[in-house]
């Protein structure tokens, strides 16, 4: 167990269950979940998986069915919004329309009674802080959609909450715009120390952006790890599907040898790999197989494949290939400058898999 004094939330079997027209829906499931102090921690999932109502706990907007939710070791069932040492900044920048962007970002302070003069060089050192100097007199109409979330942003971490939690804060803008507040985003979370919440369904961002994810399906937490640890070993198909893209082979693990492991795959053909996945001899199992992780050759002896698509894309190109008529399998090259394409539609070619790339899930 983590020790209890990094943990800046702790989550121990939340659970949140909402009377709907069509009944009961558990939108939380006695999640269990720890997020450290100072981290850039993501709750990544598909729609309606629990993120948001995760969010909602935390800030107080809501309250838990069961279990317990405590910030620095306490438990704040009993804390209004109000008294949590948490903002939010939202999808829709809620901005106070009537307002100048300087008295947006000073509200809060003003709210809690801080002298003009602070509140005054707080207001400088946040629009600093998210790149908007001398923006101060405009109103949030004069703004685009990234410079209006900067000051949503420049606001909720204006009076230095210990926790920022972000509700899909960049869907609204374009892709350019998005990426560079990704890259914002992070900075500020390193510069200002606070910890940051992060929900997103996006997995591109959650991979770029975060310290730590915890992806999410139907009220539970999956599996909790880096970027690197969802990506390269994750554990149950659900998150080997969702992040990124992947091959998924079903088989038998058919032979144990001295240092690695034999797979037998219904689509024909035996793969060899390191990692057992907790498995006997003879047990039914999913491998996943990252497409960059596969080679293709025209002799050898790999798995036999069939080419049925080659889609250019620039920095590297995908081959879709067909292992058996149920079988599809991407392999991603990446190209060289100038590099055509050694393999043609209709070939028939070898797949490689190196023994290490092939992950055992456990669904
Ligand atoms: P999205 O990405 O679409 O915002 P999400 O992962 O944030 O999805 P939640 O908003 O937390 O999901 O919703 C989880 C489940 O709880 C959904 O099935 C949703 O319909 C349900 N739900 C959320 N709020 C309420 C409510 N106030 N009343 C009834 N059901 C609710």
């Amino acid at each position: 167990m983590e020790s209890v004094s990094e943990a800046a939330i702790e989550a121990r079997r939340l659970t949140k269950v909402f009377d709907g027209p069509g009944g009961e829906v558990r939108a939380l499931d006695n999640v269990d979940l720890i997020i450290r102090k100072n981290e850039f921690f993501t709750l990544l999932g598909p729609s309606g998986c629990g993120k948001t109502t995760l969010l909602r706990l935390v800030a107080g907007f809501e309250q838990p069915s069961g279990g317990e939710l405590l910030m620095d070791g306490e438990a704040i069932a009993e804390r209004p919004p109000h008294r949590r040492p948490v903002n939010t900044v939202f999808q829709s920048y809620a901005l106070f329309p009537h307002m100048t962007v300087a008295e947006n970002v000073g509200f809060g302070l003003e709210m809690m009674g801080r002298p003009r003069e602070e509140i005054g060089q707080r207001v400088e050192r946040m629009l600093a802080l998210v790149k908007l100097e001398g923006m101060g007199p405009r109103r949030p109409n004069q703004l685009s959609g990234g410079q209006q979330q900067r000051v949503a942003l420049a606001r909720a971490l204006a009076n230095q909450p210990k926790v920022l939690l972000l509700d899909e804060p960049l869907s609204a803008l374009d892709f350019k715009l998005r990426k560079e507040m990704q890259i914002e985003l992070k900075r500020l979370q390193s510069e200002t120390g606070i910890t940051f919440v992060f929900v997103t369904h996006d997995q591109e961002e959650a991979l770029t952006m975060s310290d730590r994810i915890a992806v999410m399906s139907d009220g539970n937490v999956l599996q909790i790890g880096s970027p690197t640890e969802i990506y390269e070993h994750p554990t149950s198909r659900f998150v080997a599907d969702f992040i990124g893209e992947t091959n998924l082979l079903t088989g038998r693990l058919s032979e144990r040898m001295a240092s690695s492991l034999r797979f037998e795959l219904d689509s024909g053909g035996l793969l060899e790999g390191q990692e057992d996945g907790g498995n006997e001899t003879g047990a039914r199992v999913t491998l996943a197989v990252r497409p960059e992780r596969a080679e293709i050759s025209r002799e050898g002896s790999g798995l036999a494949a069939r080419i049925e698509q080659i889609v250019y894309f620039g920095t590297d190109t995908h081959y879709h290939l067909r292992l058996d008529e149920q079988t599809p399998f991407v392999v991603r090259h990446q190209n060289r400058s100038g590099a055509t394409s050694r393999f043609s539609q209709g070939e028939e070619v070898r797949v490689t898999i190196s023994p290490d790339a092939i992950r055992v899930l456990q669904d």
